[in-house]
């Protein structure tokens, strides 16, 4: 490991890897001071041509490029990271440690974790649980471990914030040896985003990270509400996939079972059933038009009355898991939007939060007019149940955890069960 010691603290570069099944991401940063130093991506992994883009000095550099799997682009970016024109490092040595998005770890990771071989064999054994993204994370994990021999590895996970939701959240009402068996229960995702903003929140409040209960809408391509009580999350609108919860850009979201059985009697497959439900419903669906909310509120604002139903039933959705996580949260302190959605779409924040003072939320319109790109309380002066706007940091949050866990050596820093 390279670094020297600064006020107290080892200096560091941390490598964040965001390895998908199309994509991989990637951000430089000099620890502990959290700079980003360069961060790019390699999109349309496996298609005929792929597409570099590499970040450096607030300025892009595209380039077109052959990606046909994880392997290659991460061996692109790292080439990337040392060219002597638009790269960062002299040499890959500079780099000190590696953290990696792993979306699924089971009821067995709390918290982040060193990579070791047991490690592998558990994120390759949930890859039955997260077919499309534990077997690209763990490419990514085999190709720095490659590239970066001896260099210690952290893997982070989607799941890990969601293990302290109790047994009463996350059993479905289905026979117990499904769950005993299959292993069938809700889990969670996008815990790495709802853990940072609750945190964030608590920090704006100035309270400790576990003197805060708050409902986080993580609101993105795929969008999910957790319950966070004490710092803990204690139920989250995702389950056993990430297709359960509110409806998503093409996403579903929570359906009466019944509907699928019905339509295997009129002849759909399950491979249909499953097309249908993750990449034909949500937004896309109900408006038959877009799955992106900025295209349907243009629409809607013109008139359009299928792109208008969609916006209501998306927005009348998120209140009623608001409402819900509202009746197990006493009190509720505040509700946090952050994802593309949460964090952009103006509109849509108050079509959710109005009339909603019999929970104690007073939103201010125009201060939410004003909310962008920044942390911001958006509920008016005095209200009772705080709401805030706060960007998602997942990369950050992942940089921080591998710099703790590599500068102090802990097993798991369990954030999650703690
Ligand atoms: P992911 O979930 O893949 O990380 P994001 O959190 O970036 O995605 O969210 C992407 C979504 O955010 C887009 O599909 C779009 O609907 C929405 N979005 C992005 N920018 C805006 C904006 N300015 N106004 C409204 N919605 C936006």
């Amino acid at each position: 490991m390279t670094g020297c010691s600064l006020k107290g603290f080892m200096k560091m570069k941390v490598l964040v890897i965001n390895a998908g099944s199309s994509s991989v991401k990637y951000y430089l940063y000099e620890m502990p001071q959290a700079e980003v130093v360069a961060n790019g991506a390699v999109e349309r992994v496996g298609e005929a041509v792929s597409k570099l883009t590499h970040c450096r000095d607030h300025q892009a550099h595209e380039t077109p490029i052959l990606a046909l799997d994880v392997d290659d682009a991460m061996n692109l970016m790292f080439d990337t990271l040392v060219r002597s024109d638009i790269g960062v490092l002299r040499d890959l040595s500079e780099i000190g440690a590696v953290g990696h998005r792993v979306v699924h770890g089971g009821e067995e990771f709390t918290g982040s974790v060193v990579v070791d071989e047991q490690v592998v064999a558990s994120i390759e054994r949930y890859a039955d649980l997260a077919p499309l993204h534990n077997p690209p994370n763990l490419a990514g994990i085999r190709a720095a471990e490659h590239r970066l021999p001896g260099v210690s590895q952290v893997a982070c996970f989607d799941t890990a914030f969601h293990t302290t939701i109790p047994k009463v959240a996350y059993m479905y009402a289905l026979p117990y040896d499904l769950y005993e068996k299959y292993h069938i229960r809700r889990y969670g995702f996008h815990g790495i985003s709802h853990r940072y903003v609750a945190r964030r929140a608590a920090a704006i409040l100035g309270r400790g990270k576990y003197e805060i209960n708050a409902i986080t809408c993580h609101l993105g391509n795929g969008c999910s509400i957790t319950a966070v009580k004490n710092g803990h999350s204690i139920d989250t609108s995702m389950g056993f996939t990430p297709l359960e919860g509110v409806p998503m850009g093409t996403r579903s979201g929570d359906l009466d079972p019944a509907i699928l059985f019905y339509l295997v009697d009129k002849g759909y497959s399950a491979q249909s059933l499953k097309m249908l439900c993750n990449k034909d419903s949500g937004l896309l669906g109900i408006s038959g038009l877009s799955n992106d909310i900025r295209n349907l509120l243009d629409l809607a604002g013109q008139g359009n009355e299928r792109a208008a139903l969609a916006i209501d039933v998306f927005c009348y959705r998120i209140r009623k898991y608001i409402g819900a996580y509202a009746a197990v949260l006493e009190p509720l302190d505040a509700i946090v939007f952050t994802g593309g959605i949460g964090e952009n779409a103006v509109s849509l924040r108050e079509h959710v939060c109005r009339n909603m003072t019999q929970l104690g939320v007073h939103f201010d319109a125009r201060v939410n007019e004003r909310a962008g790109g920044q942390e911001t309380e958006i509920s008016a002066a005095g209200s009772p149940v705080k709401v805030f706007v706060i960007p998602t940091n997942e990369q950050l949050a992942i940089a921080k955890d591998t710099y703790d866990l590599t500068t102090r050596r802990q097993v798991v820093a369990s954030d999650g069960a703690a």
